[in-house]
């Protein structure tokens, strides 16, 4: 029961942070700060009071609706909190309670707010990418494992081959399929690479590129839509950067030496 206790602990602080990922997603494709002013009703303008602001439950507590003028909140805000939630418990559930589980948990809260930007705008923010570049050879250099290579760490000649391999591949395709290919998206596979190194980006592609095409074909099925369709790539990348932070050594082991 003891060994619980921090998990909901961790679970809570998730939650918390992922309430100030809906005012990310919100505001930074909107060019509005993020700090100020407070949180308000998207509808009705009113400032949410803090009791009405508490991750998860308000929702659940509101019926989903606004305390003053009774518009429908977006289910989107209680799932991006749980989201993020459960995404923390697992970084520590898997990597422990260390430093580069902090990093790790910081990549994906920063891999939501671009899975929910690129769905909404169709952008890849530099100001989530750009940082994240610079945390990631820093953190890529100091502290953080090579994923493939769990005791052993990662260091700054692979983390600035994996920013290469993840960023120089995507170039690679923008150049060719001239414009096929966004720049946020070669940021932000820059930035996975210099944290978890070029094997797990060039992972994290393939999982990328082959969930999105999957999306693709079936949508083509469902809806009979044409290839003229576009789809954000930002959240496949994303999907494809967690499996391969979590489950990346074993989908790797299972490949090469089964
Ligand atoms: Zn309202």
């Amino acid at each position: 029961m003891s060994d619980f206790i921090p998990y909901v602990i961790i679970f809570v602080l998730g939650s918390i942070i992922g309430s100030f990922l809906n005012v990310c997603i919100y505001r930074i494709p909107r060019n509005l700060s993020i700090i100020f002013p407070s949180s308000r009703c998207p509808s009705c303008n009113t400032p949410i009071k803090v009791y009405d602001n508490i991750p998860v439950l308000s929702y659940v507590l509101l019926g989903g609706k606004c305390r003053i003028c009774k518009a429908g909140i977006s289910f989107r805000y209680p799932l991006v909190e749980v989201l993020n939630a459960v995404l923390f418990v697992f970084v520590i559930w898997r990597f422990g309670f260390a430093w580069h589980s902090l990093i790790y948990a910081l990549l994906c809260s920063a891999l939501v707010v671009i899975t929910f930007i690129d769905l909404d705008f169709q952008i890849i923010p530099d100001v989530i990418t750009l940082p994240g570049i610079v945390v990631g050879i820093v953190a890529g250099s100091l502290l953080m494992p090579d994923p493939f290579m769990r005791h052993s760490l990662l260091g700054f000649k692979a983390s600035v081959i994996g920013l290469l391999a993840g960023g120089g591949l995507f170039y690679a395709i923008a150049v060719l399929s001239r414009g096929g290919m966004g720049g946020g998206d070669i940021k932000m596979m820059a930035m996975v690479g210099a944290l978890m190194g070029w094997k797990a980006v060039l992972l994290t592609i393939f999982l990328g590129s082959l969930t999105g095409a999957v999306f693709g074909i079936f949508l083509m099925i469902t809806q009979g839509k044409g290839r003229k369709t576009k789809i954000p790539f930002g959240p496949f990348l994303a999907l494809g950067s967690v499996v391969t932070l979590f489950y990346g050594q074993e989908i790797f082991t299972w490949y090469f030496y089964r």
